[in-house]
């Protein structure tokens, strides 16, 4: 069985480890704050129970908890055959902790980045494995989303690309493969989306619930992209619109200062309980007073 390591126990982090626990792979979730870890057990426990409510398939729900193992540590990590990462946005967090897995795994071990922006080669320089080394941007919320971006880095090998194809293929996504750059596809257009709707809003043209009511009822979009941000979270936004405005150089990717502020208040969106929104305990959105 594969046993897989998944590192964050954010918004990805729980998503990630859910849809493989419910297939029957075993997890080890690492994150470095225990408050997290303990939030993430009861959500994954919770989204298994509702699945079926919420059009995803019946879940053993008793399985799925016994497949998850829990650790502040990344040692706990020493028998992961994959290991998936989805830590905070943020290069030097993500360096360190490329460096701590390159020692405490097994050469064998290949590392999945699930980054929303930042190239996958830079991220496998920082390892002594970078033929192991892949991205693989998930979609949220994860065990909802049947495809995901993949993303080969320059050093990546064939072998890793088939290896991780099957891991993908187990858990029942397709996965469509893109070249590595700055927001690979999807994140170069929808962080320039969602920034622009935030200018929008800042600039007074039009409040958050109008500027996605033209894109639901104009587009047929089934979310507009501030409700969209708010499921990504805010922060999340925020970084990876910094992450392509510094790896480009371009002024188009300028972050929109309305995002820097709600970051600084805490206004995360669902996980934070208000974003653009405000959501009840099920990320229900809450009626505006
Ligand atoms: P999040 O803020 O919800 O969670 C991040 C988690 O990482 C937190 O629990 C934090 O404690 C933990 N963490 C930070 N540093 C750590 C470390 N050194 N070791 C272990 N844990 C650490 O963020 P998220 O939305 O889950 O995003 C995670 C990654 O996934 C980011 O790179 C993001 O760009 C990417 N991503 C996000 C989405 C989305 O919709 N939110 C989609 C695709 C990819």
């Amino acid at each position: 069985m594969t046993v897989v390591g998944v590192v964050g126990a954010g918004v990805m982090g729980v998503g990630v480890a859910q849809n493989f626990a419910q297939t029957g792979h075993q997890v080890v979730l690492v994150d470095v704050d225990k408050a997290s870890l303990e939030k993430a057990l009861t959500q994954i426990e919770r989204n298994g129970r509702l699945s079926r409510l919420v059009g995803g398939p019946a879940v053993d729900v008793a399985a799925m908890m016994a497949a998850i193992t829990v650790d502040v540590e990344v040692d706990a990590l020493a028998e992961a055959d994959v290991v998936i990462e989805n830590i905070t946005e943020n290069w030097d967090l993500k360096q360190q902790l490329y460096g701590s897995l390159d020692r405490v795994c097994p050469p064998r071990t290949i590392f999945v980045a699930n980054t929303s922006a930042i190239p996958i080669t830079r991220i496998a320089s920082v390892t002594r494995r970078p033929d192991r080394v892949v991205g693989v941007h998930f979609m949220n919320p994860v065990p909802m989303k049947s495809a995901v971006e993949l993303i080969p880095g320059h050093h990546t090998s064939p072998e890793t690309m088939h290896r991780i194809r099957e891991v993908l293929g187990a858990i029942g996504k397709k996965a469509i493969e893109v070249k590595d750059s700055a927001g690979f596809v999807s994140n170069r257009v929808l962080m320039l989306t969602v920034n622009e709707a935030a200018c929008l809003v800042h600039e007074g043209v039009a409040d958050a619930p109008t500027v996605d009511e033209v894109f639901r009822e104009c587009f047929g979009h089934p979310m507009g992209p501030l409700e969209t941000a708010d499921l990504i979270g805010v922060d999340t936004i925020l970084y990876s619109v910094e992450v392509l405005y510094q790896s480009y150089a371009d002024s188009k990717y300028r972050p929109c200062p309305l995002l820097k502020h709600m970051t600084d208040a805490g206004l995360h969106g669902r996980k934070t309980g208000k974003g653009f929104y405000s959501y009840d305990e099920y990320g229900r959105v809450l009626p505006a007073r």
